[in-house]
């Protein structure tokens, strides 16, 4: 009988174990994890802190009894794998509760180890208080920390999905919490007028957000015994009673680089499009490996669950035999926060034009997330990102309180298929009043990326305005909507008055016009462009340059 030993019992290992099971009866397939849980829900973790998820045992998924009973697949747990011989198809693995160690022989060997927390080099890192989430331990630590000193206080550092979700639970637990940010604006990911609005809320609701500030260090605070301060990257210090580092991953590739096997150039474990690895009869798969981007073919890492799960189900063919391949990640993720939830598929802008790319173009809208007419409208930011070369889509980013995870999950199934803005403007999508448009958001993306690559229209971002020379900025929107903010010096002229009033604007110079979202600066700049006009829409109106501005 061959045996399968697979290395990591969660994401990607269980999703392997059971799909080899499916596949065939006949293998012997055991699962070694180091930690005390198989199969358990990390993506749940921060909610388990927050008590959104009350009772520990929802967090697992399935545990050892139901692999063996419903699998026939040996699960044991608190076993950490150390090293790998693979020139005799053996691993040694420690058991660490009965702190022993001995040696399995594998036919096939499935390394899903996942990735563990990065930790800058700075002071103070391993002072009690100081915590990362990973497993149900680091979050019962946490719970366990707040409870027995009744913390008030978090400092979060690191405005990435984790970081957020763990803001939340702990403001969602009463504490206060404060989030340190490297970057300029938190959901680094996103491009800044599509992230701007996530920071803006979290002031609002209360949370102390450094942005642009790094953390310099950590040290015990003068005189109260258990509290931190926080040393931030410009001087500044703040008091707290723990803090969660949540500031990236690091594929966990120790194991495997000692035994020989190969690591990618961002220093993940390299696989083939089968899962497989540099040395036969060993496959890799989830957090530790590094996949190939589907956008551009790049080397990349994508520390998520679906990218995990899916590999494992390929490499688990793969090993019985079955015809399977992974087709790359665009990284498809979802987030939410106070509120908001927070979208993206893909690249942004910023990340194309930072690694040189100047096939790139992107327009942004914020419509309804369904039909206006309908009580209960919330706006919808979408930026739709695509090349100008053929309109393939390269990315999208979405923020909202409704329809947010939808129109991106559209967007990345085209994506997917290799589709372009033209698609994404004919896509046939279920539409009644309660749920979206007729023209859903996801076909004006796509209308007015076509339309912009057709040449129907040109646009310009708030920030280039300025830079037309002589430029005539004209707003299109009504009196009554000017209280809300206006460009400085702008000429009122609401679009129903414009065709009249073209004896007013000077056709030797540009116009750039612009409204609340783009819909009717898009019409005036049809009409002015017939009249002869050298006219440009502001892209996004109003609404993008609020957004871009949004602090709270
Ligand atoms: P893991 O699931 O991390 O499993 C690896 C396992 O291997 C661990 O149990 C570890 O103990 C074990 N192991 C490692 N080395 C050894 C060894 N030498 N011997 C034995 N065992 C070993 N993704 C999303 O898509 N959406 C989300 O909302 C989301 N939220 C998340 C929230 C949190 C707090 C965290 C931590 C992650 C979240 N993720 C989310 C990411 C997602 O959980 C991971 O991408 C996914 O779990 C990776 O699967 P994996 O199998 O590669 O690794």
């Amino acid at each position: 009988m061959a045996r399968l030993v697979i290395v990591g019992g969660v994401a990607g290992g269980a999703s392997a174990a059971a799909r080899a099971r499916r596949l065939d009866e006949t293998l012997e397939i055991v699962i070694y994890d180091r930690g005390p849980h198989v199969s358990f829900a990390n993506c749940g973790l921060p909610y388990f802190v927050g008590d959104v998820i009350l009772d520990e045992a929802k967090l697992l998924v399935a545990t050892p009894e139901l692999f063996r009973e419903r699998f026939n697949i040996e699960v044991r747990l608190n076993h950490e794998v150390l090293a790998i011989d693979a020139a005799r198809r053996a691993v040694s693995v420690r058991d660490l509760k009965e702190d022993r160690t001995f040696e399995v022989s594998y036919d096939h060997l499935l390394l899903s180890p996942g990735a563990r927390p990065l930790r800058p080099p700075l002071e103070g890192l391993d002072l009690p208080g100081v915590f990362a989430l990973r497993t149900v331990p680091d979050s019962k630590r946490i719970r366990a920390w707040i409870e027995a000193r009744d913390a008030k206080h978090a400092t979060v550092v690191g405005g990435g999905f984790i970081g957020l979700e763990m803001a939340e639970n702990f403001k969602r637990r009463g504490l206060d919490v404060a989030v340190i940010e490297r970057e300029a604006h938190v959901l680094p990911p996103f491009d800044e007028e599509m992230a701007r609005p996530l920071g803006a809320r979290m002031r609002a609701e209360g949370v102390d957000l450094y942005e642009s500030t790094g953390l310099a260090g950590i040290a015990p605070a003068t005189g109260a015994s258990d509290r931190l301060e926080v040393r931030l990257s410009d001087g500044r210090t703040l008091e707290t009673d723990l803090v969660l580092l949540s500031v990236g991953v690091r594929p966990e590739v120790s194991l495997a680089a000692d035994a020989g096997l190969a690591l990618g150039p961002l220093g993940g474990l390299q696989v083939d499009a089968r899962m497989r690895t540099s040395i036969p009869g060993i496959w890799a798969v989830g957090d530790a490996v590094e996949s190939v981007d589907a956008v551009n073919g790049a080397p990349v890492l994508a520390a998520l669950a679906g990218p995990a799960q899916r590999q494992g189900r390929v490499a688990a063919s793969d090993i019985c035999d079955r015809e399977a391949r992974f087709r790359g990640v665009q990284r498809t993720a979802v987030c939410g926060a106070f509120g908001l939830t927070c979208a993206s598929t893909g690249h942004s802008e910023s990340a194309l034009r930072r690694v040189g790319c100047n096939d790139v173009e992107a327009v942004l809208l914020h419509p309804g997330h369904h039909a206006g007419y309908y009580p209960g409208a919330k706006p919808l930011h979408l930026k739709l990102v695509f090349s100008k070369a053929d309109g393939r889509v390269l990315g999208a980013q979405a923020i909202g309180e409704a329809g947010v995870e939808r129109r991106i999950d559209v967007i990345a199934t085209f994506m997917q298929m290799g589709g372009t803005v033209h698609d994404l403007a004919e896509a046939e999508l279920c539409y009644a009043p309660q749920y979206g448009a007729a023209k859903d958001p996801v076909n004006i993306a796509g209308m007015i990326a076509g339309n912009l690559l057709r040449g129907d229209f040109r646009q310009v971002r708030w920030a280039e305005v300025e830079a037309l020379a002589t430029v005539q900025v004209v707003d299109v929107r009504n009196p009554s909507e000017v209280a809300a903010g206006a460009y400085p010096g702008a000429l009122l002229m609401p679009l129903d008055t414009l065709r009249n009033r073209l004896g007013e604007l000077d056709k030797a110079r540009p116009v750039a016009v612009y409204c609340a979202a783009g819909q009717r600066g898009y019409y005036a700049a049809r009409l002015l462009a017939q009249h002869g006009f050298d006219v440009y829409n502001v892209a996004g109106g109003m609404q993008s340059r609020h957004a871009a501005e949004a602090t709270g």
